[in-house]
């Protein structure tokens, strides 16, 4: 029997609640007339809050539950804080990779894990509290916001009027209708966190990245873990070789992998939910103690009486926005997840930068010319930026792509963390960085050095120059760099010898 949310350290949650939601909250009187009133509290309206609260703008932010949105109660921070533990557990397990051996048996406390998972949760929501914002001049409401009109929003009783508006409502996880999946109950990531007994046998259903990383994170804290993925390879939108290390990884970790897979149906049985799914014609069940569903996230837009605000959108996909993130009333702009986007990018803080820019100081910022790069935080990590060779072909662009592997990277080797590669995507004839792929242990801050790149017009020569402390394992985007030269006519896995920087002289 897995229980959830029961009986959990009740302090730690009522330190985080006085934080996002204080119980004693009073509304603040509504002034006659706001240069811009924000609805969501998650982190998109809130970095816009505080944005535009510094720009001395008189500014309003409702929310209808807590601050800090799925990001700190229920995604990006929980995930995080309970991956590295699960690291922690996986490290122990693997000890003699390091030279080392545990002294007797790895026993996993699972709710001592889930327990760090909230008490690091309420640490952070103590930085984004309800006062803090009060106290930076924005007019915080806690209550439901609905629009009145294409200029007010209605909040419980008052009207708040606004020259302009910002929708943040973000999204919540989307429940697939899959026969018997609601009668056998299942959880989500509004729900896992507050696990205080370890599922033994968890099936998840979904291999985008937040699949993944539960997927790996449940096996490594000693569930027995399944993962069903409708698409024949994980992460879809990344490159195949990327998603196929991401696939050995989880095979070495003991997951049990089932691509192409369609869950058709779910049974409960003698106390287990047996869950049946297609896979190449065969019907396959396999029998959990739980199920995680994270299948995608559907927007928040029912409870906004959009069409009161001429505000265009669609229930699945979200609300429709140009390339100034403004709505179909110019007035109305959109952020983050609630906005109609191509694919799933996590760049809520900088498109609320855009939009307080475009909204507060008649600037014209473009969405697309923001460099965004996003990570799935698995072990080990894929991070990309710019272009895929693929987007680059769809477009007639040409190409040329530099390789490393990690195995030939000195810092990679000493560390035992050596899956994994550096890819980086230049316009041909040039130095020109348009994209990069990396898969490695620690691909999130890697991908930075990227980034800024693009971001600064530096070159991949440029890149290359760059003089850097010896041994790291970012040392690979250099050696990727040292392998370019003008006129290099081609390059990729294994066709050209990249050199390891040189190493540093002996420490002072
Ligand atoms: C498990 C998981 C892990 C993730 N990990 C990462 C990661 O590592 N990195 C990353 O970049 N992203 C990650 N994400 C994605 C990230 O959490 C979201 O992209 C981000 O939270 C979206 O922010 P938002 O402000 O648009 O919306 P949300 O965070 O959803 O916030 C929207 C807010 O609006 C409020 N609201 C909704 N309707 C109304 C209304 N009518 N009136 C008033 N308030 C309303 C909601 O209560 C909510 O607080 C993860 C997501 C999940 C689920």
């Amino acid at each position: 029997m897995i229980s959830s949310g029961t009986s959990f350290d009740r302090t730690t949650e009522r330190i985080r609640q006085e934080a996002l939601h204080p119980e004693k909250w009073k509304n603040p009187n509504p002034a006659e007339l706001y240069d811009l009133v924000i609805v969501g509290g998650g982190p998109a309206g809130v970095t816009a809050a505080d944005e535009a609260a510094r720009r001395h703008a008189k500014v309003a932010l409702i929310e209808r539950n807590r601050l800090g949105g799925n990001c700190l109660n229920t995604g990006c921070i929980p995930s995080k804080t309970i991956i590295r533990t699960s690291r922690l557990y996986a490290e122990m397990r693997n000890a003699e990779d390091y030279g080392a051996k545990v002294p007797g048996e790895i026993a996993v406390d699972f709710a001592a894990a889930m327990e760090h998972v909230r008490s690091v949760r309420a640490r952070i929501a103590r930085g984004i509290s309800a006062k803090d914002l009060a106290a930076h001049a924005v007019d915080l409401f806690f209550a439901e916001a609905r629009f009145a009109g294409p200029d007010s929003v209605a909040v419980d009783a008052d009207l708040l009027r606004f020259k302009k508006a910002l929708i943040a409502t973000g999204a919540r996880p989307t429940a697939p209708p899959i026969p018997g999946l609601a009668e056998a109950g299942y959880l989500t990531n509004e729900t896992v966190f507050d696990l205080t007994e370890r599922p033994d046998r968890l099936v998840v259903i979904g291999g985008g990245p937040t699949g993944c990383e539960l997927a790996q994170a449940f096996c490594r804290l000693g569930s027995q873990v399944a993962i069903v993925q409708l698409d024949p390879m994980f992460l879809s939108q990344e490159d195949r070789d990327a998603a196929q290390i991401l696939s050995e990884a989880f095979e070495r970790d003991g997951i049990a992998i089932y691509l192409n897979a369609e869950t058709v149906g779910v049974r409960v049985e003698g106390g287990s939910k047996l869950i049946d799914f297609v896979q190449e014609g065969n019907t396959i069940t396999v029998a959990a103690d739980a199920i995680l569903v994270v299948v995608g996230q559907t927007p928040n837009v029912e409870a906004l009486n959009l069409e009161a605000a001429r505000v265009e959108y669609d229930a699945e996909r979200g609300i429709r926005v140009n390339d100034f993130l403004q709505t179909t009333n110019p007035d109305i702009y959109a952020a983050g997840d609630v906005c109609a986007k191509p694919r799933l990018m996590d760049f809520e803080p900088a498109s609320s930068r855009l939009v307080v820019e475009n909204a507060l100081r008649s600037a014209r910022k473009r969405v697309s010319a923001l460099n965004v790069p996003w990570c799935t935080y698995t072990d080990p990590e894929i991070a990309h930026v710019g272009i895929y060779v693929r987007e680059a072909r769809e477009k007639n662009i040409p190409v040329k792509t530099f390789t490393v592997p990690m195995h030939d990277v000195h810092r990679a080797i000493c560390d035992a963390e050596e899956d994994g590669f550096v890819k980086v995507h230049v316009r041909e004839g040039s130095d020109r960085i348009l994209g990069a792929t990396i898969v490695a242990r620690h691909a999130g801050e890697m991908i930075n050095d990227v980034t800024l790149a693009i971001q600064s017009g530096l070159g991949l020569r440029k890149l290359g120059s760059v003089i850097r402390p010896y041994p790291t394992q970012a040392a690979a985007v250099q050696m990727a760099a040292n392998a370019y030269s003008p006129g290099t006519s081609s390059s990729g896995p294994g066709r050209r010898k990249t050199r390891q920087p040189r190493a540093k002289r002996a420490r002072a």
